[in-house]
């Protein structure tokens, strides 16, 4: 059973957005990519647990912290009396291993060593496990999930998955034998009570109100919604039709992210969404979903009641 969902980083989502409205400066352009297709691998193993029985215990995206140190685990499966961490790589092209140290080719950039990270996301967990009293054996492999990944060089011996190997790897996994034990069950809930909601050394790049673009991105591509009419925005680009009540919704929602600390006004969002809309209509959606707080021109709006 999946205990944990998984959900796009606070930086991710933060990143997404503003490569909307904002010509991302090259570092956090490529920032962008690498967290975007690291999530995308991860979604696709995801996948490929999906049909594990209910009996396996699936946590993703843990954060922790042990020993003054913060960690992550992507997937961490306990079945029977072993916990599985699992370190997600969607790594593709050509990559090599020359003295223990990792390089993408052809231009043989030495890239940081995903094993030394995944030895040392599994030194933390098992002090975690000690300090709340569980002993457990754990295993740690790094899977490598995108079919067009090759590695030379590699030691027989790494704890590694390869694209070939996966489908025999879950199957194998799949088979062991396993029965959910309540002690297995209260390790999960100790972990997921453990669990940091936000990373403490997540990036943030620097933007402001004025240079973001303002108006209401298609929710498919890249581009922009047009104008309503009757009730409806529609994408020039790929065709989508969405009602002016969810474009208002998921724009409040995009403000919210990069402004966490604004306040949510009928004025603000109607210059936010670009004039896309009437004050009386933002105001309407406004006051349905969210709860409004003082009155008059001073009045903003909260998700819940102050
Ligand atoms: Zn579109």
């Amino acid at each position: 059973m999946n205990n944990r969902p998984r959900f796009e980083s606070r930086e991710l989502e933060l990143l997404r957005i503003l490569s909307r409205r904002l010509e991302l400066p090259l570092k956090e352009e490529n920032q962008y990519l690498f967290l975007q297709k690291g999530f995308e691998g991860e979604l696709h193993f995801d996948r490929e647990l999906q049909n594990f029985p209910d009996s396996f215990i699936i946590l993703n995206d843990l954060l922790l912290e042990s020993s003054n140190t913060h960690f992550q685990i992507d997937t961490l499966l306990i079945a029977g009396s072993t916990l599985f961490v699992f370190e997600v790589k969607n790594y593709e092209g050509d990559y090599c291993i020359e003295n223990e140290r990792w390089y993408s080719l052809p231009s043989k950039i030495e890239i940081k060593n995903p094993l030394l990270q995944l030895q040392r996301c599994e030194t933390l967990l098992r002090a975690l496990l000690k300090e709340l009293g569980f002993h457990l054996p754990i295993k740690s492999h790094l899977i490598f999930i995108n079919p067009g990944f090759q590695l030379y060089q590699a030691p027989l011996n790494i704890p590694a998955v390869f694209p070939p190997q996966l489908k025999r790897f879950l199957e194998k996994l799949k088979n062991t034998p396993n029965v959910t034990t309540s002690r297995n069950m209260k390790l999960a809930e100790q972990l997921n009570a453990r669990c940091l909601k936000e990373n403490p050394y997540m990036r943030k790049p620097e933007y402001n109100y004025t240079q973001l673009r303002k108006g209401v991105p298609c929710d498919s591509c890249s581009s922009f919604l047009t104008p309503l009419t009757q009730g409806y925005l529609t994408c020039g680009e790929c065709g989508l039709k969405e009602k002016a009540d969810t474009a208002i919704i998921r724009c409040v929602n995009e403000y919210k992210v990069l402004f966490p600390d604004r306040k949510i006004t009928t004025k603000t969002i109607v210059d936010w969404c670009g004039g896309a809309f009437s004050e009386k209509t933002v105001r309407r959606v406004l006051s349905r979903k969210y709860i409004i707080q003082g009155h008059g021109k001073y009045s903003y709006y909260t998700e819940q009641q102050n």
